[in-house]
């Protein structure tokens, strides 16, 4: 430690948002050798001074409290510091950007188990204290006296550095001859830590590197030039099949040549088991995978294995994106559109704005790889903010698979009430005939809640906002939760005059069902929230239906992604539509990535593949652009009407979101946040320049456990000017609202306005 610095700057690990800030120890001069930024200490706090745990943020020279107040660090709790130096910044980043407390922040960089203070599994290790002639001699000299002395002294010999209980084992030596030898200082006994494994690390050295596509090759050495230079954003946009994890693996290996670290974030682990086995399989023991499986003693070791710097790459979902890498090079989010990056909890982040912030600050590469990107990072590449990297053909020169859209109304018109139209039902009775396999998708988000016309596909929306208006069963009406505007529910079809309008909805197990009654022979296996909710349940059902075990995989969009079944054939979409009008400026954008990426899993092996798509709007444009695999199409398509009703990319949302069990508090509190925000913004120029408008609506999502919920939406310019002049408004607006209201929850990034 440089000398003049006594002065820890420490964040308390308790949250609350009064003791949000950086309190001033002294560091007593034992420790002074031994505390350093990112340490976790003890500390006395408050006027009991009883002791809590909390994180070295910084090293000073001087305090803001007077040396006779000053109280001093008690201990010291690890031998490293848990939060590398590099990160530090992020915490102060964070709670500006997410609102969060600085505590909060941290929270996600430490694994759970680290604060829970799970114990580390440790082994006795047994080494010799002299090698060479020495030990022949030592050997010699007491070869006479004791067998099992001797023994041991060989077997050390051998091999150094070998487990108590395996030199026990193989020698047969009782503990008392093991001691004696230490006695004589001849050998010593080491604990040491031993890792809990949740994979089998072995590298799978079969694999032959792929000889390279020209768009993946060079796509490689667009990333390593960036490597090189240690920075550089990439938006990499290839097509289902065009070979993306090969060049995630191979850049990956690039950043590892130039000694640098990479984090690979996927979705979700549990849905993408081939990509990491992939990542296991180049990288062997040089890989950690995290993921929400992991128990808390298995989570704490593969984090302390990257903390020790025994690992250069790590797989995992969006916490991921913390690993304590001090190496930082490259970072890799394989379907960065997912919604599934940002964080539904506090702190409310989205892992693809802490990469970026990440890249920054520690010298590293972004990479983004999706085959639908986002609109808005399309957007921002077209900007400028990214570089666009294309892949536009399959690997093995696989021709995307062709699609047929069914006009589900045309079904009803000749009495087919079944899910299956005619043309869906003649190719499932095809695949099952040869053998082949069978991917159907029934998407329930969006279950029931827009209404829509059977005969024409008239889907109702708001007259205001272009959104389509959501069902609500209890009074029977038709809310807009955009503007908060209310309608009757139709008796006909506003379109086309028809009494077939109502709303929309089938589960998986209904269709299920009414698949097996048309298929009896076939064998069915069904992928959603019901039959995934014990643990591995995702791999069985995965490699069940990889080693042929079933022919059709009936799924929600948990089906949608990264899988890579070349026995697959076709690809089914019962019902495109109920994606398209949830109350969602992004529906169509969600819509058309849906479409794509199942569509994706069709025709990857050899024989080829086809897709159908069921649609009582067959003319609606993201359906046609996903049929045309024409990602550009769709985008200026979209991007003209994000553009004319001022939604993202071309506005910026914030959303105060609010709850409680009285109706009548809640609405008013809602009214009376927007009223306070109105008149703040009206005093102040930027403010006012910045907003498009403001208002305080009921959710979507009306009321959860028993708990009403309103919102405020923000919607303000996209210029950073105005974004951090409202960041300011947003912590004022917290603070008001903290005594009152504790489950108000500010999330001024929000991907959803349920
Ligand atoms: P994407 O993620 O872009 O949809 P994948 O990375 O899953 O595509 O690759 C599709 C398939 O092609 C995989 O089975 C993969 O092993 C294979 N593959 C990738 N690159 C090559 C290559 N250069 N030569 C041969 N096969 C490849
Ligand atoms: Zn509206
Ligand atoms: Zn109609």
């Amino acid at each position: 430690m440089e000398g003049g610095v006594v002065y820890a700057g420490v964040i308390i690990d308790q949250a609350h948002p009064s003791l949000d800030r950086v309190f001033h120890y002294i560091i007593p001069p034992e420790l002074r050798e031994r505390v350093q930024v990112g340490m976790r200490v003890q500390v006395p706090f408050g006027t009991s001074n009883r002791m809590v745990e909390g994180y070295v943020v910084r090293l000073d020279t001087a305090a803001d409290v007077p040396d006779d107040k000053i109280k001093a660090i008690d201990s010291v709790l690890d031998d490293y510091p848990v939060l590398p130096q590099s990160m530090i910044p992020l915490i102060g980043w964070m709670k500006e950007e997410y609102h969060c407390l600085s505590i909060e922040a941290i929270r996600c960089m430490i694994p759970p188990g680290l604060r829970a203070n799970v114990k580390k599994k440790a082994q006795k290790l047994v080494f010799l204290n002299d090698y060479g002639d020495v030990v022949e001699e030592r050997i010699d000299h007491i070869a006479r006296k004791s067998k099992y002395m001797t023994d041991v002294l060989r077997l050390l010999a051998q091999q150094d550095g070998i487990p108590l209980e395996e030199v026990r084992a193989v020698t047969g030596a009782p503990l008392s001859s093991i001691k004696s030898l230490e006695k004589r200082g001849w050998i010593r006994i080491e604990q040491q830590e031993v890792y809990r494994n949740p994979w089998d690390y072995e590298p799978d050295t079969g694999v032959q590197p792929k000889a390279l596509t020209d768009e993946q090759r060079s796509a490689i050495e667009t990333l390593e030039a960036a490597l090189i230079r240690g920075c550089g954003k990439f938006l990499l946009q290839g097509v289902t099949g065009s070979g993306k994890t090969e060049v995630y693996i191979q850049a990956a290996q690039k950043a590892l040549a130039l000694n640098k670290q990479v984090i690979v974030l996927v979705p979700e682990i549990s849905l993408t088991p081939q990509t990491v086995e992939r990542f296991k399989s180049h990288f062997g023991q040089r890989v950690a995978i995290l993921h929400s499986g992991l128990s808390l003693g298995e989570r704490y070791d593969e984090w302390r294995r990257i903390r020790n710097q025994q690992v250069d790459v790590v797989v995992g979902a969006r916490s991921a994106i913390f690993a304590p890498f001090e190496r930082l090079g490259l970072i890799i989010v394989d379907e960065a559109h997912e919604d599934s990056y940002k964080s539904d909890m506090q702190p409310r982040y989205h892992a693809v704005g802490v990469a970026r912030k990440r890249c920054e600050l520690e010298g590293a590469v972004l990479l983004l790889g999706s085959a639908t990107p986002s609109l808005t990072d399309y957007y921002l590449a077209e900007k400028g903010m990214y570089k666009t990297i294309k892949m536009k053909h399959r690997v093995d020169h696989r021709p995307l698979p062709p699609v047929e859209i069914v006009d589900m109304r045309k079904e009803i018109e000749l009495g087919n009430r079944s899910i299956l139209s005619g043309a869906l039902y003649r190719a499932l009775a095809d695949v099952l005939q040869k053998g082949e396999q069978a991917i159907l998708l029934l998407n329930r988000r969006g279950y029931a809640q827009f209404v829509s016309c059977r005969s024409c596909g008239f889907v109702v929306k708001c007259h205001n906002c272009d959104i389509s208006l959501t069902y609500h069963a209890y009074d029977k009406t038709l809310k807009c939760h955009y503007c908060g505007a209310s309608y009757p529910y139709p008796n006909v079809c506003p379109g086309c005059g028809s009494k077939y309008i109502k709303h929309f909805g089938i589960g998986t197990q209904r269709a299920e069902e009414e698949i097996k009654k048309l298929f009896p022979q076939a064998r069915i296996i069904r992928m959603d929230m019901d039959t995934t909710s014990t643990k591995g349940a995702h791999q069985r059902i995965l490699r069940a239906f990889g080693e042929g075990k079933y022919d059709i995989l009936l799924g929600t969009q948990m089906i949608a992604k990264g899988l890579d079944f070349p026995r697959v054939t076709l690809v089914g979409v019962i019902a495109a539509d109920t994606s398209l009008h949830l109350p969602d400026y992004r529906s169509s954008e969600k819509a058309f990535q849906l479409i794509t990426q199942v569509a994706g899993r069709a025709g990857r092996g050899p024989r080829g593949g086809r897709v159908i798509i069921q649609t009582y709007q067959p003319q609606h444009y993201a359906i046609q652009f996903a049929a045309r695999h024409d990602y550009v199409g769709f985008y200026s398509r979209e991007i003209e009407i994000r553009r004319q009703f001022l939604y993202p990319p071309f506005s910026h949302i914030i959303r105060i979101l609010m709850m409680d069990e009285k109706e009548e508090d809640l609405i008013r509190l809602a009214i009376d946040t927007r009223d306070w925000l109105k008149q703040r913004i009206d005093g102040s120029p930027v403010l006012k320049q910045g907003l498009i408008d403001v208002g305080a609506y009921s959710a979507p999502l009306e009321r959860i456990n028993n708990r009403y919920r309103w919102q405020v939406l923000i919607r303000i310019r996209p210029d950073d000017i105005y974004k951090q002049a409202y960041h300011r408004l947003m912590d004022e607006c917290l603070e008001r609202l903290m005594g009152v209201k504790e489950t108000t929850i500010v999330d001024f990034y929000p991907l959803s306005l349920l």
